[in-house]
């Protein structure tokens, strides 16, 4: 050991040999274990690739699956342990810059590709064999004919020898002979197997030509036959088989014995029905996943006359702050409670609940009545939520926004519905959240959907189609300007200025933010250090300036910092970075170590939303911060004369334990004097809102200044 930090490619060399110590011992190959390592190299790569590639495609976790079976490790055990293996380690080690949650989501993705691919190739393998089998079984058939005009020794060895089953039955269908391999599929018994005539060996599951095939075969008017058929074993399971049944004819020609050939493939199907379920449901909670319900959703919206069809399309509110500051093992057991209670509300013939991802869900009525049906649905899902979910001794709130679409059978493709679906619920949310709307077809189409801002937002960074408003922070005390946060916008150039909670979590998402984020950051800093250069006389400006969490993560984030403060020329006293209490809460040493580098530099960091998280105050201590932002709803609370008085009494306990830590205090969201005037007895040092200032162009900003200068 060097002590030297591990670069990706060494990364990616541990796991291939995790890997292949994972499969190696349940492959069929000859290789040798590093052998095989190098044969998995490449597969991880590709996943590894996948992994992080800008636009994701799962066409490589599929490639990587049929590679597996191409590379010999067919057994059902070797896909379940590389899949084991790329979910504890593939994010692990190949994903260390990027954004957690979308790296996980992503690595599962991959291995239900991988899943798919691997039952794909195997597919084409068994037809493959299949063909090998129905020709040995012409070989058999000759040479067992011959065996049996000649010598009964030569046929023993044949017959024994062979590793499929064969059983020779005369054309009444009594059992004459059976191999070791046929006995040993059956269980064993001698007993079980001869004691029943051929046409008894009957299966639910039997297709409707198996025993046609047959009954032409005794009667001497078909030469072979082949089927894919289910026995009963003795003790009652069920035994899967490829079938091949011969006939058999004496010297002179005349129908004689049946041979049967047959395979045992009931792992196989096992394995089929396993990746099948894999592929269409979801491994957290259980819930059929987006495929399997895009499945059920075509066939509903394709449904024949007088059906119909109702869509309930649930996000929940506010599911990132939960899963940011309690972490995703919460986050991920509060998923599976509200799968659990989503899942109780649909239990209708025709009704169904699907995760499509992340935290959100869909359920689905069909029949003639579901205009009435998807009203109920959506008030049952409500009424689910109502109840708080209890995770660590804490009870959390839940509330999700639907949107819900219903209409007749026949007239919109299932694209179109859960478009339709997704943009109502975005409705839904921007009312507030908490509530259902119904989709109108007017408003769908002026609406903006995520996945069209999702795929614009590179491009429009590159456009230049962002710019930054700032809004003035002010000294209670005095009313003085001492800075200003900049908010960022996008002027989209068909849907105009959007405000940053349309893409910044669209932004995060795609890690867009960082580039997107960086940029917003030079443009401010620019910005401050103009206004102190032209507005000498009114103080030096602060400028704040929001992190992302993903921002956080990202190793750039110091150097970057410097480099734009030392280039554009602006003391580190003169920037503060706010984070939310929500990325920081539960954070690790590893993850506050950059904040507590820019913070030993001079920059202030901010606790922005303070009072939203789950935060423990105490807590507080151990953050590298030294500005708390109360967040808006506490504000809000003291729009009325007079101010509600618990809310008093929390924003005091607040103030005077963030000023016994040494923390200034700002406040967000003053729209009256009377506000402000309250929040400047309970002891805030700074306020930001409408009461002051919307935010603007920069001009804007030392207008105010000057003014409070002067006046
Ligand atoms: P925030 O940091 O809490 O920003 C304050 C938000 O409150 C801004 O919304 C601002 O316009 C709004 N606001 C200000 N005064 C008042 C008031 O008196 N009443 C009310 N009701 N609202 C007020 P905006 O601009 O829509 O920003 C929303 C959020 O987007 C911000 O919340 C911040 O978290 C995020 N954001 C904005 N710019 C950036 C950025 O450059 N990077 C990152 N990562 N996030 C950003
Ligand atoms: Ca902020
Ligand atoms: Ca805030």
């Amino acid at each position: 050991m060097t002590g030297e930090p591990d670069g990706p490619e060494d990364r990616l060399r541990r796991f291939a040999t995790i890997w292949s110590r994972a499969v190696f011992p349940i492959t069929s190959t000859s290789l040798t274990r590093p052998e095989l390592e190098q044969q998995l190299l490449p597969l991880a790569r590709r996943l590894s690739d996948a992994l992080k590639a800008r636009t994701f495609d799962a066409a490589a976790g599929q490639a990587v699956g049929a590679a597996l079976v191409a590379a010999h490790c067919t057994d059902p055990e070797a896909l379940s342990r590389s899949l084991d293996c790329v979910d504890a380690y593939l994010v692990l080690y190949c994903g260390e810059d990027g954004p957690q949650e979308a790296l996980r989501t992503r690595s599962a993705r991959l291995q239900h590709a991988m899943a798919a691919g691997f039952a794909g190739a195997l597919r084409e393998r068994t037809l493959a064999e299949q063909e090998a089998i129905y020709q040995a079984a012409l070989n058999a058939r000759s040479t067992v004919a011959e065996a049996l005009h000649a010598s009964e020794a030569r046929f023993r060895a044949v017959f024994e020898g062979a590793a499929i089953g064969i059983g020779i039955a005369d054309l009444e269908g009594n059992i004459l002979q059976v191999n070791g391999a046929l006995l040993r599929m059956f269980g064993g018994s001698e007993q079980g197997v001869r004691g029943r005539k051929v046409p008894e060996w009957t299966h639910p599951e039997d297709a409707p030509q198996v025993w046609r095939l047959y009954e032409e075969l005794v009667r001497g008017e078909r030469e072979h036959y082949h089927v894919e058929k289910a026995f009963y074993r003795p003790d009652g399971t069920a035994l899967w088989t490829n079938l091949t049944v011969s006939l058999l004819r004496d010297a002179d020609g005349r129908p004689q014995y049946q041979l049967a050939l047959m395979e045992d493939t009931t792992e196989r199907r096992l394995l089929n029905l396993r990746l099948r379920y894999e592929a269409t449901h979801d491994a957290l909670t259980g819930l059929p996943n987006r495929t399997l319900f895009f499945e059920r959703l075509e066939k509903a919206v394709s449904a024949g006359n007088d059906q119909r069809f109702g869509l309930c399309y649930l996000d929940l509110d506010g599911f990132k702050t939960i899963n940011d500051s309690l972490g995703h093992a919460a986050g991920d057991r509060l998923l599976v409670e509200v799968a659990d209670r989503l899942q109780s509300c649909a239990t209708a013939p025709g009704e169904m609940v699907a995760r499509l991802g992340g935290d959100e869900f869909v359920a689905l009525t069909t029949g003639p009545d579901t205009e009435r049906e998807v009203d109920a649905l959506a008030d049952r899902i409500m009424n689910a939520l109502v109840t708080p979910v209890r995770i660590d001794g804490r009870e959390l709130t839940v509330r999700g926004s639907i949107g819900i679409v219903e209409g007749p059978a026949g007239e919109r493709g299932p694209a179109e519905v859960l478009r339709s679906a997704d943009i109502t619920m975005y409705r839904a949310k921007s009312a507030g959240g908490n509530r259902f709307e119904l989709a109108d077809p007017e408003a769908d189409a002026r609406a903006i959907t995520r996945h069209g801002l999702t795929t614009a937002l590179p491009a429009a960074l590159d456009r230049g189609e962002f710019f930054i408003e700032y809004q003035p922070l002010v000294h209670l005390g005095d009313g003085s300007v001492h800075g200003a946060e900049a908010l960022v916008r996008w002027l989209h150039p068909q849907h105009g200025v959007l405000g940053p909670d349309r893409f910044i979590p669209l932004a995060e998402h795609t890690g867009l933010i960082v580039p997107l984020g960086r940029w917003v950051l030079e443009q401010s800093v620019r910005q401050a250090r103009q206004w102190q250069e032209r507005h000498a006389d009114s103080g030096p400006l602060r400028i704040n300036v929001n992190l992302s969490p993903c921002q956080l993560t990202h190793p750039g984030l110091v150097q970057d910092t410097v480099d734009i403060l030392e280039r554009e020329g602006l003391d580190a006293e003169a920037l503060c970075l706010e984070v939310t209490e929500s990325a920081l809460i539960g954070a690790d040493d590893d993850l506050l170590k950059p904040l507590r580098r820019l913070a030993e530099m001079g920059v202030d960091i901010a606790l922005d939303d303070f009072g939203t998280g789950y935060s423990n105050l105490a807590n507080l201590r151990r953050l590298p911060v030294s500005i708390l932002k109360l967040d808006r709803s506490f504000t809000q609370g003291m729009q009325q004369f007079p101010a509600d008085p618990v809310d008093l009494k929390i924003v005091e306990g607040i103030v005077s334990l963030a000023h016994s830590l040494d923390l200034a205090v700002t406040v967000e969201g003053v729209e009256t004097g009377a506000q402000a005037e309250q929040l400047r007895i309970l002891g805030c040092d700074t306020a930001q809102g409408w009461y002051y200032a919307r935010p603007g162009p920069p001009e804007r900003l030392h207008e105010l200044a000057l003014v409070d200068a002067t006046g």
